[in-house]
């Protein structure tokens, strides 16, 4: 199967499979699974923070960051397109009684300091305490700047909030920027980082933040069921990935380029050309029938999520030769 639906559908590769066969574990709850250990050690020098926890999935990591970082009554700032608000059932506010306070993403996916400051609410017994700023990056594709980055560092301080990285995507926004990840990193106070998108592993995230965050973050992970036992074998397949498939990510951004440019050539296809990372959007004018066409090309073992505004994902898992498949396929289908 050629698949852009998501860059999750990555599969493991032989190397990493050997490396999971042959990973040490123990009881992580117990503290004592020696990969996990190791995974979390890797990741606070990689990513030089003072902490790291291993967790299930990113919307866990995420959940778990506005659980440390809010108490119940509390709220978070955030983007109304942000995955922690739109994508995540809710769970900040199901689970931890924090009350989100969405704001209108900008075109570029930042969020307006002037409107942020406008929804920070006064201390007054009316008002959740609002405790917390929390972006995106990559979001929907889309890199934010780092002097944005620094410039909302400086506007949490002003404002005594802390600040959030949802960073499922940060290693593309890293590569699409050319620095080391920690340019980005570093403005914050916790971070979350996928290592089952591009990244190409099986299971799981990081949760990055000091030694009082994450020891708060790792309670609530207990308590919302994600003490996982023998998890090192998860744990080797995510450090695998952070030693090997970090650099490729760059690939993924090229062929989505590529993807973008011969799209265009199609009829029929709105293809955004702008820059987003490993992410191609199209919208389809209204002679495609775009449910018949995903059909078609699902017969011929290609995947794609049918929209009349289309998102395609590269990842580890496409070629450039996927990709003159996949339009050869529709330009015969149109
Ligand atoms: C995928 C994603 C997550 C978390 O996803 P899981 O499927 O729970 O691992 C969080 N934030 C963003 C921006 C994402 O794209």
């Amino acid at each position: 199967m050629i698949d852009f639906r998501s860059d999750t559908v990555t599969k493991p590769s032989k190397a990493m499979r050997d490396i999971m066969y042959n990973a040490p574990v123990g009881d992580d709850v117990y503290g004592d699974d020696e990969s996990v250990n190791q995974l979390e050690a890797y990741a606070c020098e990689r990513f030089e923070f003072s902490e790291a926890l291993f967790c299930s999935s990113g919307t866990q990591a995420n959940l778990l960051a506005l659980m440390a970082h809010c108490e119940r009554g509390d709220e978070y700032i955030c983007g109304q397109s942000a995955h922690n608000y739109k994508f995540e059932g809710g769970g900040a506010a199901v689970l931890g009684s924090i009350q989100p306070q969405p704001i209108e993403n900008e075109a570029d996916g930042t969020l307006c300091f002037n409107k942020i400051a406008a929804a920070i609410k006064p201390d007054d017994n009316h008002f959740a305490n609002t405790r917390l700023l929390s972006l995106e990056n990559t979001i929907g594709g889309k890199v934010l700047a780092l002097d944005y980055l620094a410039a909302a560092r400086k506007f949490v301080n002003q404002h005594s909030l802390s600040l959030h990285l949802d960073g499922a995507r940060a290693f593309n926004a890293a590569a699409d920027l050319n620095v080391d990840i920690t340019a980005i990193t570093q403005h914050f106070d916790s971070v979350s980082i996928c290592l089952s998108k591009g990244l190409g592993a099986p299971v799981g995230s990081l949760l990055l933040g000091s030694k009082a965050l994450i020891s708060k973050a790792r309670r609530w992970r207990k308590v919302l069921g994600g003490g996982m036992r023998q998890a090192g074998m998860l744990a080797a397949a995510g450090q695998y990935a952070l030693e090997h498939n970090v650099k490729r990510l760059s690939d993924d951004h090229a062929n989505a380029r590529y993807l973008a440019q011969q799209l265009s050539t199609l009829n029929g296809f709105n293809v955004n050309m702008k820059n987003t990372t490993n992410m191609v959007y199209a919208s389809c004018e209204p002679n495609i029938n775009i449910q018949q066409l995903a059909a078609n090309l699902k017969a011929q073992g290609i995947l794609f999520s049918p929209s009349k505004q289309l998102r395609l994902v590269t990842h580890l898992d496409i070629t450039k030769a996927d990709i003159d498949t996949f339009i050869k396929a529709l330009a015969a289908h149109i």
